[in-house]
Protein backbone atom coordinates (compact mmCIF):
# COMPACT_ATOMS: atom_id res chain seq x y z
CA UNK A 1 0.00 0.00 0.00
CA UNK A 2 2.99 2.08 0.96
CA UNK A 3 5.22 1.36 -1.29
CA UNK A 4 5.66 5.10 -3.46
CA UNK A 5 5.68 6.87 0.17
CA UNK A 6 8.33 4.72 1.02
CA UNK A 7 10.29 4.97 -2.05
CA UNK A 8 10.36 8.41 -1.65
CA UNK A 9 11.36 8.81 2.56
CA UNK A 10 14.02 6.34 1.74
CA UNK A 11 15.15 8.23 -1.33
CA UNK A 12 14.64 11.37 0.71
CA UNK A 13 16.73 10.07 3.36
CA UNK A 14 19.65 8.11 1.23
CA UNK A 15 20.46 12.20 -0.19
CA UNK A 16 20.87 12.95 3.64
CA UNK A 17 23.42 10.53 4.36
CA UNK A 18 25.87 11.65 2.18
CA UNK A 19 26.02 14.84 4.10
CA UNK A 20 28.79 15.29 7.41
CA UNK A 21 26.95 18.31 9.15
CA UNK A 22 23.46 19.12 8.61
CA UNK A 23 22.76 22.70 7.60
CA UNK A 24 19.43 24.56 8.43
CA UNK A 25 19.32 24.63 4.69
CA UNK A 26 19.72 20.63 4.35
CA UNK A 27 17.30 20.21 7.12
CA UNK A 28 14.89 22.54 5.17
CA UNK A 29 15.42 20.87 2.00
CA UNK A 30 14.85 17.35 3.74
CA UNK A 31 11.56 18.60 5.25
CA UNK A 32 9.95 19.81 1.99
CA UNK A 33 11.07 16.81 0.51
CA UNK A 34 8.95 14.53 2.84
CA UNK A 35 6.13 17.51 3.06
CA UNK A 36 5.92 16.57 -0.79
CA UNK A 37 6.45 12.29 -0.31
CA UNK A 38 3.38 13.10 2.23
CA UNK A 39 0.76 15.19 0.42
CA UNK A 40 1.44 13.02 -2.96
CA UNK A 41 0.50 10.29 -0.82
CA UNK A 42 -2.89 11.89 0.38
CA UNK A 43 -2.08 12.59 4.02
CA UNK A 44 -4.24 15.36 5.08
CA UNK A 45 -3.01 18.72 4.95
CA UNK A 46 -3.11 19.64 8.83
CA UNK A 47 -1.44 16.31 9.65
CA UNK A 48 1.46 17.18 7.24
CA UNK A 49 1.63 20.42 8.71
CA UNK A 50 1.76 19.64 11.97
CA UNK A 51 4.20 16.26 11.10
CA UNK A 52 6.34 18.39 9.32
CA UNK A 53 6.65 21.67 12.04
CA UNK A 54 7.29 18.80 14.61
CA UNK A 55 10.18 17.18 12.62
CA UNK A 56 11.46 20.67 12.18
CA UNK A 57 11.84 21.86 15.47
CA UNK A 58 13.04 18.27 16.64
CA UNK A 59 15.50 18.17 14.38
CA UNK A 60 16.85 21.70 14.26
CA UNK A 61 17.32 21.94 18.27
CA UNK A 62 19.96 19.81 19.87
CA UNK A 63 18.22 16.28 20.26
CA UNK A 64 22.00 15.12 19.84
CA UNK A 65 22.60 11.15 20.62
CA UNK A 66 26.14 10.46 20.68
CA UNK A 67 25.81 6.44 18.91
CA UNK A 68 23.57 8.56 15.45
CA UNK A 69 25.01 10.52 12.78
CA UNK A 70 22.96 13.83 11.99
CA UNK A 71 21.16 11.48 9.68
CA UNK A 72 20.41 8.91 11.59
CA UNK A 73 18.65 11.49 14.01
CA UNK A 74 16.41 12.73 11.63
CA UNK A 75 15.66 9.26 10.45
CA UNK A 76 14.73 8.50 14.22
CA UNK A 77 12.72 11.98 14.69
CA UNK A 78 10.76 10.73 11.43
CA UNK A 79 10.00 7.89 12.50
CA UNK A 80 9.05 8.51 16.24
CA UNK A 81 6.41 11.88 14.60
CA UNK A 82 5.43 8.83 12.24
CA UNK A 83 4.31 6.52 15.04
CA UNK A 84 2.74 9.11 16.95
CA UNK A 85 0.64 10.39 13.80
CA UNK A 86 -0.47 6.56 13.88
CA UNK A 87 -1.48 6.44 17.59
CA UNK A 88 1.13 6.11 19.53
CA UNK A 89 0.94 2.43 21.07
CA UNK A 90 -0.79 -0.55 20.54
CA UNK A 91 -4.50 -0.85 21.59
CA UNK A 92 -6.31 -4.09 21.99
CA UNK A 93 -10.10 -4.79 21.84
CA UNK A 94 -11.00 -3.96 25.71
CA UNK A 95 -12.80 -6.71 26.84
CA UNK A 96 -16.04 -5.93 29.09
CA UNK A 97 -15.16 -7.67 32.75
CA UNK A 98 -19.03 -8.38 32.27
CA UNK A 99 -19.60 -10.51 29.40
CA UNK A 100 -20.83 -10.40 26.48
CA UNK A 101 -18.46 -7.77 25.05
CA UNK A 102 -20.31 -6.08 22.70
CA UNK A 103 -18.27 -4.61 19.54
CA UNK A 104 -19.72 -2.78 16.93
CA UNK A 105 -19.35 -2.77 13.72
CA UNK A 106 -19.44 1.35 11.48
CA UNK A 107 -19.01 2.57 8.20
CA UNK A 108 -19.67 3.47 4.97
CA UNK A 109 -20.93 0.24 2.20
CA UNK A 110 -18.60 -1.38 0.98
CA UNK A 111 -15.78 -0.51 3.49
CA UNK A 112 -15.51 -4.24 4.75
CA UNK A 113 -17.54 -4.31 7.83
CA UNK A 114 -19.00 -7.76 7.00
CA UNK A 115 -15.67 -9.02 6.16
CA UNK A 116 -14.46 -7.80 9.42
CA UNK A 117 -16.73 -8.95 11.16
CA UNK A 118 -16.28 -12.80 10.08
CA UNK A 119 -12.58 -11.71 10.67
CA UNK A 120 -12.92 -10.76 14.09
CA UNK A 121 -14.81 -13.89 14.83
CA UNK A 122 -12.41 -16.01 13.57
CA UNK A 123 -9.62 -14.29 15.19
CA UNK A 124 -11.49 -14.15 19.18
CA UNK A 125 -12.45 -17.91 18.40
CA UNK A 126 -8.65 -18.66 18.00
CA UNK A 127 -8.24 -17.08 21.01
CA UNK A 128 -10.66 -19.26 22.55
CA UNK A 129 -13.36 -16.73 22.70
CA UNK A 130 -17.59 -17.65 21.24
CA UNK A 131 -18.46 -14.37 19.62
CA UNK A 132 -21.88 -14.20 18.32
CA UNK A 133 -22.46 -12.12 15.22
CA UNK A 134 -25.77 -9.82 14.87
CA UNK A 135 -27.27 -9.27 11.35
CA UNK A 136 -28.05 -5.48 12.27
CA UNK A 137 -27.68 -4.34 8.62
CA UNK A 138 -31.28 -4.44 7.50
CA UNK A 139 -30.88 -2.03 4.67
CA UNK A 140 -29.64 -4.48 1.87
CA UNK A 141 -31.45 -8.03 1.68
CA UNK A 142 -28.11 -9.68 0.81
CA UNK A 143 -26.32 -8.00 3.77
CA UNK A 144 -27.36 -10.65 5.80
CA UNK A 145 -27.11 -13.64 3.79
CA UNK A 146 -23.57 -12.53 2.80
CA UNK A 147 -22.91 -12.62 7.05
CA UNK A 148 -24.25 -15.81 6.87
CA UNK A 149 -21.69 -16.94 4.93
CA UNK A 150 -18.53 -15.13 6.37
CA UNK A 151 -19.78 -16.44 9.98
CA UNK A 152 -20.22 -19.87 8.51
CA UNK A 153 -16.29 -19.75 7.18
CA UNK A 154 -15.41 -18.38 10.77
CA UNK A 155 -17.30 -21.03 12.38
CA UNK A 156 -18.91 -18.57 14.21
CA UNK A 157 -23.65 -17.94 14.77
CA UNK A 158 -25.45 -15.51 13.42
CA UNK A 159 -28.41 -13.83 15.19
CA UNK A 160 -30.36 -12.87 12.37
CA UNK A 161 -34.09 -11.34 11.67
CA UNK A 162 -36.34 -14.56 10.95
CA UNK A 163 -35.52 -15.72 7.11
CA UNK A 164 -39.70 -14.98 6.80
CA UNK A 165 -38.95 -11.51 7.16
CA UNK A 166 -36.34 -11.47 4.52
CA UNK A 167 -37.97 -9.43 1.37
CA UNK A 168 -36.89 -9.61 -2.46
CA UNK A 169 -33.76 -7.80 -3.30
CA UNK A 170 -35.23 -4.26 -3.01
CA UNK A 171 -33.94 -1.58 -1.06
CA UNK A 172 -37.10 -1.91 1.74
CA UNK A 173 -36.44 -2.25 5.28
CA UNK A 174 -36.93 -5.83 6.34
CA UNK A 175 -36.95 -5.27 9.92
CA UNK A 176 -35.78 -2.67 12.84
CA UNK A 177 -31.94 -2.83 13.11
CA UNK A 178 -32.02 -1.44 16.76
CA UNK A 179 -34.58 -4.15 17.64
CA UNK A 180 -32.13 -7.20 16.25
CA UNK A 181 -28.96 -5.72 17.81
CA UNK A 182 -30.76 -5.45 21.03
CA UNK A 183 -32.03 -8.65 21.11
CA UNK A 184 -28.70 -10.30 19.52
CA UNK A 185 -27.17 -9.23 22.74
CA UNK A 186 -29.86 -10.21 24.50
CA UNK A 187 -29.43 -13.74 22.90
CA UNK A 188 -25.57 -14.03 23.49
CA UNK A 189 -26.37 -13.41 26.74
CA UNK A 190 -28.60 -15.89 27.28
CA UNK A 191 -26.32 -18.37 25.28
CA UNK A 192 -23.69 -17.87 27.01
CA UNK A 193 -21.24 -15.91 23.92
CA UNK A 194 -18.49 -13.79 25.35
CA UNK A 195 -18.74 -12.08 22.01
CA UNK A 196 -21.08 -10.05 20.33
CA UNK A 197 -20.41 -8.54 17.06
CA UNK A 198 -23.19 -6.11 15.74
CA UNK A 199 -22.52 -6.08 11.77
CA UNK A 200 -24.41 -2.60 10.81
CA UNK A 201 -25.81 -0.83 7.57
CA UNK A 202 -23.87 1.43 5.56
CA UNK A 203 -24.33 4.09 2.97
CA UNK A 204 -22.67 4.81 -0.16
CA UNK A 205 -22.09 8.14 1.08
CA UNK A 206 -22.51 9.42 4.49
CA UNK A 207 -26.36 10.18 5.36
CA UNK A 208 -28.41 11.41 8.40
CA UNK A 209 -30.39 8.15 8.57
CA UNK A 210 -27.54 5.74 8.54
CA UNK A 211 -26.34 7.85 11.30
CA UNK A 212 -29.29 8.28 13.29
CA UNK A 213 -29.78 4.06 12.90
CA UNK A 214 -26.38 3.69 13.78
CA UNK A 215 -26.06 6.09 17.03
CA UNK A 216 -29.31 4.40 18.15
CA UNK A 217 -28.06 0.99 17.79
CA UNK A 218 -25.23 2.21 19.79
CA UNK A 219 -27.49 3.55 22.43
CA UNK A 220 -29.26 0.57 22.62
CA UNK A 221 -26.75 -1.94 23.10
CA UNK A 222 -23.82 0.00 25.21
CA UNK A 223 -21.29 -1.13 23.09
CA UNK A 224 -17.83 -1.71 24.83
CA UNK A 225 -16.16 -0.98 21.56
CA UNK A 226 -17.34 0.92 18.35
CA UNK A 227 -15.03 0.39 15.43
CA UNK A 228 -15.23 2.46 12.48
CA UNK A 229 -14.33 0.81 9.26
CA UNK A 230 -12.51 2.74 6.61
CA UNK A 231 -11.38 1.56 3.21
CA UNK A 232 -7.88 2.60 2.56
CA UNK A 233 -8.25 3.12 -0.70
CA UNK A 234 -10.51 6.15 -1.02
CA UNK A 235 -8.45 8.75 -0.61
CA UNK A 236 -8.61 12.05 0.50
CA UNK A 237 -12.13 11.44 1.57
CA UNK A 238 -11.21 8.95 4.56
CA UNK A 239 -10.52 12.13 6.44
CA UNK A 240 -14.43 13.49 6.01
CA UNK A 241 -16.28 9.95 6.36
CA UNK A 242 -13.91 10.17 9.56
CA UNK A 243 -14.81 13.14 10.68
CA UNK A 244 -18.44 12.30 10.18
CA UNK A 245 -18.85 8.79 11.65
CA UNK A 246 -16.86 10.69 14.47
CA UNK A 247 -19.71 13.20 15.27
CA UNK A 248 -22.74 10.98 14.57
CA UNK A 249 -21.71 7.78 16.42
CA UNK A 250 -18.44 8.26 18.08
CA UNK A 251 -16.42 5.18 17.18
CA UNK A 252 -13.63 4.33 20.42
CA UNK A 253 -11.34 2.53 17.42
CA UNK A 254 -10.76 2.54 13.92
CA UNK A 255 -10.06 -0.76 11.52
CA UNK A 256 -8.02 -0.08 7.89
CA UNK A 257 -9.52 -2.21 5.50
CA UNK A 258 -7.90 -2.91 2.24
CA UNK A 259 -4.56 -2.13 3.06
CA UNK A 260 -3.31 -4.95 0.26
CA UNK A 261 -4.57 -2.55 -2.20
CA UNK A 262 -1.83 -0.22 -4.07
CA UNK A 263 -3.72 3.09 -3.55
CA UNK A 264 -1.81 6.01 -1.88
CA UNK A 265 -4.02 5.20 1.27
CA UNK A 266 -2.36 8.49 3.04
CA UNK A 267 -5.92 9.42 3.74
CA UNK A 268 -6.03 6.56 6.25
CA UNK A 269 -2.73 7.48 8.07
CA UNK A 270 -4.61 10.58 8.84
CA UNK A 271 -7.54 9.34 10.51
CA UNK A 272 -5.92 8.31 14.16
CA UNK A 273 -5.03 11.97 13.95
CA UNK A 274 -7.44 13.76 12.63
CA UNK A 275 -10.15 11.85 15.00
CA UNK A 276 -7.70 11.16 18.03
CA UNK A 277 -8.89 7.97 18.03
CA UNK A 278 -6.76 4.92 17.64
CA UNK A 279 -6.59 2.10 14.80
CA UNK A 280 -6.98 -1.21 16.45
CA UNK A 281 -6.74 -3.85 12.98
CA UNK A 282 -5.42 -3.68 9.35
CA UNK A 283 -7.40 -5.50 7.20
CA UNK A 284 -5.02 -6.75 3.93
CA UNK A 285 -7.39 -8.77 1.86
CA UNK A 286 -10.70 -11.37 1.50
CA UNK A 287 -10.29 -14.04 3.11
CA UNK A 288 -10.47 -14.60 6.53
CA UNK A 289 -7.31 -14.43 7.29
CA UNK A 290 -6.14 -11.47 6.15
CA UNK A 291 -6.20 -9.37 9.41
CA UNK A 292 -3.88 -8.11 11.71
CA UNK A 293 -3.88 -6.25 14.64
CA UNK A 294 -2.06 -2.55 14.24
CA UNK A 295 1.34 -1.89 15.26
CA UNK A 296 2.03 1.45 15.00
CA UNK A 297 5.66 1.54 15.32
CA UNK A 298 5.33 -1.35 12.86
CA UNK A 299 3.81 0.35 10.22
CA UNK A 300 5.80 3.30 10.78
CA UNK A 301 9.16 1.00 10.08
CA UNK A 302 7.56 -0.67 7.49
CA UNK A 303 6.84 2.93 6.02
CA UNK A 304 10.68 3.93 5.98
CA UNK A 305 12.21 0.62 5.52
P1 LIG B 1 -19.48 -3.78 3.96
O1 LIG B 1 -20.46 -3.27 2.97
O2 LIG B 1 -18.84 -2.68 4.76
O3 LIG B 1 -20.02 -4.87 4.84
O4 LIG B 1 -18.26 -4.39 3.13
P2 LIG B 1 -17.93 -5.91 2.76
O5 LIG B 1 -17.37 -6.63 3.93
O6 LIG B 1 -19.11 -6.50 2.09
O7 LIG B 1 -16.74 -5.72 1.73
C1 LIG B 1 -16.92 -5.10 0.48
C2 LIG B 1 -15.97 -5.74 -0.55
O8 LIG B 1 -14.63 -5.50 -0.16
C3 LIG B 1 -16.12 -7.25 -0.62
O9 LIG B 1 -15.98 -7.61 -1.98
C4 LIG B 1 -14.96 -7.77 0.21
O10 LIG B 1 -14.53 -9.05 -0.23
C5 LIG B 1 -13.92 -6.72 -0.05
N1 LIG B 1 -12.96 -6.58 1.07
C6 LIG B 1 -13.22 -6.45 2.39
N2 LIG B 1 -12.09 -6.29 3.10
C7 LIG B 1 -11.07 -6.33 2.19
C8 LIG B 1 -9.63 -6.19 2.29
O11 LIG B 1 -9.03 -6.01 3.36
N3 LIG B 1 -8.93 -6.25 1.11
C9 LIG B 1 -9.55 -6.43 -0.09
N4 LIG B 1 -8.77 -6.47 -1.18
N5 LIG B 1 -10.88 -6.54 -0.22
C10 LIG B 1 -11.63 -6.49 0.90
Amino acid sequence: MFNTLSDRLTQTFKNLRTKGRLSEADIDATIREIRRALLDADVAVSVVREFTGAVRERALSSEVSGALNPAQQVVKIVNEELVGILGGETRTLRFSKNPPTVIMLAGLQGAGKTTLAGKLALSLREQGHTPLLVAADLQRPNAVTQLGVVAERAGAPVFAPHPGNQGAETDTVIGDPVAVARDGVAHARAKQHDVVIIDTAGRLGIDELLMRQASDIRDATNPDEVLFVIDAMIGQDAVATAKAFEEGVDFTGVVLSKLDGDARGGAALSVAKVTGRPILFASTGEKLTDFEVFHPDRMASRILD
